[in-house]
This record gives structure tokens, C-alpha cells and sequence, in this order.
């Protein structure tokens, strides 16, 4: 019954993904009854199941009655008589629907619900998650300023903030510009949100459109990777990907970078590089920050955009486009994501292009740093696995963790080559022998350069774009005339001259 262990998992970027064992496709039905949860974190259990409770069930507390149903002008069920709310009489709706109060003043008698503008609203009072949170919104300015903190702390589906305190950004503009999705962002630092901007502005517009799918960006020094989060609709981006010098590096939490397991089972690893297209020089586009105290401006602009593009094509699988035009504000963002679960892109591309090998989700698994899985079959073979990715039509190995990994890969990968011109390049070499490797320890196996251009990828990632982005003439043309060709490395080198 634990969220953790349900549908909400955490989708993150370079070495991870979903962390629920729950099968895809398995939408939880909604709770009959609200007792069925008794400690309220948004899921019960019923029929042997677990169920997710629909938000209308917020305890209404213990409010008098209403002596008039004139004191209820809006009709939301609740009305205002000597100096508190009352409930008008047969009405038990919950605070779905109401505003956020602007001022706590309009709560007199502290029940958490005030009166403003001739109709009640919500107070919000802050919880200790908040209290403790470094987290504030980076435009004091914004409309949202007054919840977004709220409502990106929340974990709970039950506390979803609703869509019309912070609707989908896609509600508000289906061409987000700077300044609306700055308005979003929540950090802990003054200067993450600068280079968010600053990256943001110059950012191509196939990337400020992805943020339609989201309600909220946080950028967090305490945060150790990027991931999205389903029950607000918000992305995580870790700064590690956004630092220039050593006094902001210093601000943030660094014990994630340059993982790796290292009690996989295995013999062998796979790492996935980018280049220039033609080139044979790889770079990464993952966080990296333990090695170095200053980088290039340059360097943090594409590794932001890849895992961009990879966060918000999370989001894009899990929100309700094409849908937002018909939007109910009075839902909540998760009730809204949650009604189109098992319509999401990522498991409908399983139907028509399966990418689906039990062996690679075994090994992929046991690759992931923040899992601790373990091969015990040690008669797998690098060459046998490399080829099972080869014909698989994943773009990375860690695309064969989740489906929604697989999703994210596609639509990132492809949008590096459309917008740079990068290629996503995949090696397979062999764990060093000794306690302190260098690079001459890791040899190469077996890889491939320009992995999109292989024939069953590419046809998968047309696919994926499409759900992100709609019917387009230029990446229509990208895929028929500019995609290259797909390429392989010679065996046997290392990693010194890379
Ligand atoms: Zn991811």
C-alpha cells in the first residue's frame, strides 16, 4: 500500500527510471470508499488490490452548519457565518475547486478555509515538509508564487494541487515562452534559476514547447539527479547539470556523479557517449562534476538540454495532451494524468513497435547504479548481449530498464541529432580487473555510432516524436534525408584517447 511500491515511481535520467515493480499496464481502480485508506496517503486496498482514492474525499473537518444557504453565494457547499466557514446543510464536498486564500487575515477562526472575493478558498498552511524545504519561487512575481511551493513538495496523490491553483503550463500557452515557464520555477539557489534562464533563452523552440507537459520545475541544491513526478507533474532537474564555477558546485549535493555499480554480476558494462555527427570523439552529456571546478557555459548548455528533453518527454507520456483545451480546473493534476494512465504513448509503442527483451531488462537493471540488482547467470556473454541490444529497437541499453525510459531515450536522442547534429553512440567493454583502473583497463567489445539511424530504432523514435510534438512536415524530412548512417567500432581499444 506504500506510494513507493505503486504506480508513482520516480522517472530519472541517465542511470535510472520508474521505480515501481508494478506492471505497466496495470492502472489501479479507484477506492469504493475512502475508508479503505485509513492512514490518507492517497492509496487503499479493496477486493485484495490497491486502489488509488479520488481527491474529492479531503475530510471537510468539523465545520457548524450554515443557518442560511444565502451564506454560500458561490454554491461551493460552504458558506461564511459569524466570522467562520459554515457548511450549507446536505453538502459535503471537499475543497476541490477553491481558490488558494491570497492572505491568511481571511481565516479568523483557523479551519483552513477563508472568504475572499465573495467565495471561500482554501488557506494554505505550511507543512513541516515545507517549513523545511530551502526551496522558494525563483519570480516572486508569479501568479503561482502563493503554491508552487506547496505543490511541488506534495508526494501524495490526495494532496495534488489542483488545476486551477497551477494548471499544466500547456493550458496557459501551447508555445511557452521564457518568461511563463520561468514563472514555474522553483530553486534553492538564486543562481540556478539564472543559468536555467539564461539556458532557457537560448534554448531551440522544439525545447521550450515540451514544457506544456509540466506545472513545475524545481532545481534543488539537495537534489542528487533529475527526475519527473507524476502526482504534480513536475520535473526535477539536478544542478549538477547547470553549474559553471566552483562556489555554485559547492552549493549542491555531488554524491550521485560517477557512479557506478559496481556488484552487477557482470564482466561487462555499457556506457552511451554522444559526438558530432562523423566524429570519433565522444563526449558525455551526463552530470559530471567531481572531476572539475569550472566548465564551459557550452558544456552545461547541451548536457541541460539532453536531460531537458529527456525529463519533459517523461512528462509529455504521462500528461493529457491532446486534452488540455477540455480540462476540468477543478481536477487535480494527478487525477488528471491518472485518467489517461494506461493510454500513455510509452506503453502504446509497446503494441505497435515491441522493444521488449527479458534478458536485456535482467542486465539493463543490474547496470542502473540506484538499483541493486545482481546477475547470478555468469555465462552470459558480452558479444551475445551486444547483439540482443543490436536487434532490439532500443536506442540505449538503459532504455531496456523501463518502457518509460525506452520512451524518453527516443524522443532525447532524436531531438539532440534534429536540433545539433549530435550522434547517440553505444559501447560495451569490459569491467577493469583492477581495484584502481585507468583507462587503458576498459576495453572495448563491441560498439555502435549513430544508433538512431539503425533502421528499427528510427522507425520507433518517428513514432515517439509524434506523440510529443504532433504532425510535423521538418521532422518528417529530418527522418527521411538526414539521419546518416548507422556505424561500428572497431574492437579491442580503450578509453585513453576518448
Ligand atoms: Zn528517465
Amino acid at each position: 500500500m506504500a506510494k513507493t511500491n505503486l504506480f508513482i515511481g520516480l522517472l530519472l535520467t541517465t542511470g535510472a527510471l520508474l521505480i515501481s515493480p508494478m506492471s505497466a499496464n496495470a492502472a489501479l481502480p479507484t477506492c469504493n470508499s475512502a475508508a479503505s485508506d485509513p492512514d490518507a496517503d492517497g492509496f487503499g486496498w479493496e477486493n485484495n488490490q490497491s486502489c488509488v482514492v479520488a481527491t474529492n474525499t479531503r475530510s471537510t473537518g468539523s465545520k457548524p452548519a450554515c443557518k442560511s444557504s444565502t451564506s454560500d453565494p458561490d454554491g461551493d457547499g460552504f458558506g461564511w457565518e459569524n466570522n467562520q466557514s459554515c457548511i450549507v446543510s446536505g453538502n459535503s464536498t471537499a475543497t476541490s475547486g477553491k481558490p488558494t486564500c491570497i492572505s491568511k487575515a481571511s481565516d479568523p477562526d483557523g479551519d483552513g478555509f477563508g472568504w475572499e472575493n465573495s467565495q471561500s478558498c482554501v488557506v494554505g498552511t505550511e507543512t513541516a515538509v515545507e517549513q523545511n524545504s530551502s526551496l522558494y519561487p525563483y519570480n516572486i512575481n508569479s501568479p503561482y508564487s502563493a503554491m508552487i511551493k506547496r505543490c511541488v513538495l506534495v508526494t501524495r496523490p490526495n494532496d495534488s494541487c489542483l488545476m486551477n491553483e497551477i494548471p499544466f503550463l500547456g493550458m496557459v500557452s501551447v508555445t511557452p515562452s521564457v518568461d511563463q515557464i520561468m514563472d514555474r520555477v522553483v530553486v534553492s539557489q538564486d543562481w540556478m534559476g539564472e543559468r536555467f534562464r539564461q539556458i532557457l533563452s537560448l534554448a531551440p523552440s522544439s525545447l521550450l514547447v515540451m514544457f506544456r507537459y509540466t506545472s513545475a520545475i524545481v532545481i534543488a541544491g539537495e537534489t542528487e539527479r533529475s527526475y519527473y513526478w507524476p502526482v504534480n507533474a513536475a520535473i526535477w532537474v539536478d544542478p549538477d547539470y547547470l553549474w559553471l564555477t566552483k562556489a555554485e558546485k559547492d552549493t549542491i549535493a555531488l554524491e550521485r556523479q560517477g557512479k557506478i555499480d559496481p556488484n552487477t554480476g557482470l564482466d561487462f558494462n555499457a556506457v552511451t557517449l554522444y559526438s558530432a555527427s562523423g566524429s570519433s570523439t565522444d563526449f558525455s552529456l551526463s552530470a559530471q562534476s567531481n572531476y572539475f571546478n569550472n566548465r564551459s557555459f557550452n558544456e552545461v548548455f547541451f548536457a541541460s538540454n539532453q536531460v531537458l528533453y529527456h525529463e519533459l518527454a517523461h512528462a509529455a507520456d504521462f500528461a493529457p495532451l491532446p486534452s488540455f483545451a477540455n480540462m476540468n480546473y477543478a481536477a487535480s493534476i494527478f487525477d488528471a494524468i491518472y485518467t489517461i494512465y494506461g493510454d500513455r504513448p510509452s506503453y502504446e509503442i509497446q503494441t505497435i513497435y515491441p522493444n521488449t527483451s527479458s534478458t536485456l531488462n535482467k542486465i539493463a537493471l543490474a547496470f542502473d547504479p540506484d538499483r541493486n540488482t545482481v546477475i547470478t547467470d555468469n555465462s552470459i556473454d558480452v558479444l551475445q548481449v551486444a547483439n540482443l541490444f543490436w536487434r532490439s529497437g532500443a536506442i540505449s541499453m538503459y532504455s531496456h530498464t523501463t518502457i518509460e525510459e525506452d520512451f524518453a531515450n527516443l524522443v532525447a536522442s532524436t531531438m539532440l541529432k534534429y536540433e545539433y547534429n549530435f550522434d547517440t553512440n553505444v559501447s560495451f567493454y569490459t569491467n577493469p580487473d583492477s581495484a584502481i583502473p585507468n583507462c587503458s583497463d576498459f576495453i572495448l567489445k563491441w560498439g555502435v555510432r549513430n544508433r538512431l539511424a539503425n533502421p528499427v530504432v528510427a522507425q520507433r523514435a518517428k513514432w515517439a516524436v509524434s506523440q510529443v510534438f504532433g504532425p510535423s512536415a521538418e521532422l518528417d524530412d529530418f527522418f527521411a534525408n538526414r539521419l546518416g548512417e548507422e556505424s561500428f567500432e572497431q574492437a579491442g581499444r580503450n578509453y585513453c584517447n576518448n
